[in-house]
């Protein structure tokens, strides 16, 4: 049995231990915990194994550890980082290349410049077979996940008659576990954002992709609004949602009003952590008018990226075909099913 260590027990990490545990291929010896606080006590209410670094032992001395991270990743096959932003690298650097120990990082990296943790930026509908056996691999940013299942497929069906995609992110602000997180009033601005060079890397570093992003005051998913140009006339939103009809991990919803209804959806249902794990194509909002077709899709930001962390690590420890893999991760996720409720519940109304 392949051993695995989680680093990182934050929004990410909890919810990538939690699926692990059901899977029977592979046992998490442990997770890593950086701070004294309660989530400490519930990880090991959880049944977890809780290990902290070294140099921190002593401030943790009123809770129940294991033992250190250092000691824990000297038994251990792979470790999935679910540090906050740049500490991957950091981990990288001081713990998994030292001890020859595979690493899966998070979106909150990079795959370019001086801190960059691989050369390869993850998307199981893009680039499985490419993580195959590999050591140190990112997975893409809840975002830049999200833009794969939609790219991918439209790609795969139109090729050369795509001439350009612009794309809006509007960024939720917090996750919904935040709860000392204030929201600010305002739109935000993000000069730069790093999602556009993120989704080259594995759609291709010429792809006619032009992203902007903006911040707002929520909590409840991301929405993506994209228009894509064709050379010649647009096909029908009718064959633009067809195309996502058997895609995993691709819901289209037609009635819900908002990014919130979709999450109380997935709250009542009791989906895991409330997460849906995919993208959700508002097929309401889809429009072709001449040479464009405008659509909208919401992105789950917390859960999206836990079945592919799933994929990945199949891929980089057991180099399972891609079929292999998706069938394993549904039979944890259960993704089908929940994309047939979601679809049943906002189906179009006649
Ligand atoms: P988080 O702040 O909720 O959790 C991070 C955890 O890591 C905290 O518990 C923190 O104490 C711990 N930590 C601190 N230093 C550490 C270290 N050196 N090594 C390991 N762990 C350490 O953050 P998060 O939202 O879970 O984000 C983790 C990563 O996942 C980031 O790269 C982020 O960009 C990415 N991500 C987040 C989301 C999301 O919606 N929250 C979605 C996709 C990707």
């Amino acid at each position: 049995m392949k051993k695995i260590f989680v680093n990182g027990y934050g929004t990410i990490g909890s919810r990538i231990t939690s699926f692990l545990k059901d899977d029977p291929e592979v046992t998490v010896i442990g997770v890593g915990k950086y701070s004294p606080d309660d989530k400490v006590e519930l990880a090991n209410s959880r049944g977890l194994n809780v290990y902290v670094p070294e140099r921190k032992l002593d401030d943790f001395s009123d809770y129940k550890i294991a033992g250190s991270v250092e000691s824990a990743l000297d038994n251990c096959d792979l470790v999935i980082d679910a540090a906050p932003g740049g500490y991957g690298y950091k981990n990288k650097k001081n713990l998994y290349e030292p001890k020859n120990i595979k690493a899966i990082y998070q979106g909150g990296e990079s795959t370019i410049g001086s801190e960059s943790v691989s050369d390869l930026l993850f998307n199981s509908r893009v680039n499985y077979d490419k993580a195959l056996g590999k050591n140190h691999v990112m997975q893409g940013s809840c975002n830049v996940t999200g833009m794969g299942r939609i790219l991918e497929p439209l790609r795969n069906k139109f090729g050369d008659k795509l001439i350009r995609f612009d794309v809006t992110l509007i960024r939720r602000w917090a996750d919904i576990e935040q709860i000392d997180e204030e929201l600010s009033d305002t739109i935000e601005m993000t000069e730069k954002p790093h999602h556009g060079d993120d989704v080259k890397m594995y759609f291709g570093k010429d792809a006619p992709l032009f992203v902007r992003a903006i911040k707002v005051p929520t909590k409840q998913m991301h929405l993506h609004i994209m228009d894509i140009r064709f050379k010649d006339l647009a096909p029908k939103s009718s064959e633009i949602h067809e195309i996502f009809t058997n895609e995993s991990g691709v819901a289209t919803l037609w009635t819900a009003k908002g990014t919130k209804d979709v999450r109380d959806y997935a709250k009542n249902m009791g989906f895991n952590f409330t997460d849906t794990n995919m993208v959700h194509i508002h097929a309401n909002m889809t429009t072709s008018i001449g040479d464009t077709v405008q659509m909208m899709y919401s992105d789950d930001q917390t859960g999206i990226v836990i079945p592919e962390n799933h994929m990945l690590m199949q891929a980089m420890l057991f180099e399972k075909s891609y079929e292999d893999a998706l069938n394993h991760t549904e039979s944890i996720f259960h993704m089908n099913e929940k994309k047939q409720k979601l679809q049943e519940r906002f189906a179009k109304k006649d």
